[in-house]
């Protein structure tokens, strides 16, 4: 028999409108013994089946729904049909985008909580971050084999949030040989991707299209790329044809693999600069020199790690847009990005808004910027949308 959950009345809400957590305070008592990560079933306080998910008794999210059918047993078959689903509703983006980097499962959006899946040409990297996902990573590798036989699969679970859930962080190889690098294309640009030591499973997919946004507005620009990473947003530029970009990073690591990333794509090595720096320091230190920029990207990574340090979040972000603006030439484009989940797009806004006021500059919303296709939100699981950015003229 399986372990039982059973919600205090009024606590069934969320899941009847399909939302896949179940918080601690939800559950008024539990009925058989469970393990971390076992499959429980979780009953409204009449009795009513509701739904089928992880148990996972260290979070504050102490069951994820797996299903929300009755009849549905989580098995290898399970894994597979939810994997080869979210694959199938990627391949009309990959043939319009000719990628060979995708998210093949976005989580929770794709029906599996805390299972990430991508694939970096012929690697696959996943990161199991639930006690759920943890608990059947046999079947999740079994179905990854059965859809990519031809695919390495390579694993960086090495995600604080896991210890939230009472998992020690890891990495391990599945299958195959890891490469040190893999070169993927989107757009026509060609990205190098390192797997065991990039960011998130080795590169950031989510940004694609905002890439291809930014680079619509470059030609003839002096670009600055600040938190350039490996400069994918440099690089889309000078391909649109921007005057010159510089990019500005703290990892000498990701500054390298930026220089290389124009060398593969046969761009102009002069028109470029990469500077190991503090963003928050060379903006101000631009400023001071009187140094102007024709657009400005802004992708900082992600100031808000938890609701209760969202006001000084929101004052870092207001500090880089500011500074950028004081620094855009007339007419000039400000990119910037917000990928904190918690900060909430509305307000990011009005962030902007006041960095234009103390910037003492006009500045305009021209395009409002979300996450690429393939990292897809629920309707039911808004919170699976973090990404917000604006393309903004700074007049
Ligand atoms: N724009 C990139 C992703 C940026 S990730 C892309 O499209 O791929 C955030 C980057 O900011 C990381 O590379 C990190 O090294 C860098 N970073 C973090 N804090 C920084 C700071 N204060 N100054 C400069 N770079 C910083």
């Amino acid at each position: 028999m399986p372990s039982t959950l059973i919600l205090h009345p009024e606590r069934d809400k969320s899941l009847l409108r399909r939302h896949p957590w179940i918080f601690a305070s939800a559950i008024k008592s539990q009925k058989g013994r469970a393990r971390l990560g076992d499959t429980v079933d979780i009953l409204n306080h009449e009795g009513k089946w509701l739904a089928r998910g992880a148990w996972s008794p260290h979070s504050q999210i102490q069951a994820r729904v797996w299903t929300f059918k009755e009849d549905e047993v989580i098995d290898n078959a399970f894994f597979l049909r939810r994997i080869q689903s979210a694959w199938e509703g990627r391949q009309e983006l990959i043939a319009r985008q000719g990628l060979t980097g995708c998210r093949v499962v976005a989580a929770e959006s794709d029906g599996l909580p805390g299972v990430t899946i991508d694939k970096y040409a012929d690697l696959l990297v996943c990161q199991l971050l639930s006690a759920g996902a943890e608990k059947h990573r046999d079947k999740i590798l079994w179905a990854l084999d059965k859809l990519f036989p031809e695919c390495a699969i390579y694993e960086r679970s090495d995600v604080a949030v896991r210890q939230k859930e009472g998992l020690e962080l890891l990495v391990q190889m599945h299958k195959g040989k890891l490469p040190e690098e893999v070169i993927i294309e989107e757009n026509g640009v060609k990205i190098l991707v390192n797997p065991a030591q990039g960011h998130k499973t080795g590169f950031y997919l989510d940004q694609r299209d905002n890439r291809a946004v930014a680079a619509r507005y470059a030609k003839d620009r002096r670009v600055l790329n600040c938190f350039s990473y490996t400069g994918t947003f440099g690089s889309y530029a000078l391909a649109g044809g921007a005057r010159h970009v510089t990019n500005l990073d703290v990892s000498d690591s990701a500054l390298t693999l930026a220089r290389r990333n124009l060398q593969i794509n046969q761009l102009d090595e002069s028109r470029s600069d990469f500077i190991n720096a503090d963003v928050f320091d060379a903006l101000r230190k631009y400023h001071q020199d009187g140094q102007q920029f024709d657009q400005i990207i802004l992708d900082p990574p992600k100031f808000v790690e938890s609701k209760a340090n969202l006001t000084r979040a929101c004052r870092g972000y207001k500090d880089i847009n500011l500074y950028a603006m004081q620094i855009l030439s007339p007419g000039g484009i400000l990119c910037t990005f917000s990928c904190s989940g918690l900060m909430p797009t509305e307000l990011f806004h009005k962030v902007v808004a006041d960095a234009a006021l103390d910037a003492g500059r006009d500045v305009q919303f021209l395009e409002r910027l979300s996450q690429a296709p393939d990292h897809p939100v629920a309707s039911s699981y808004p919170e699976g949308y973090y990404l917000k950015g604006l393309v903004c003229r700074v007049l």
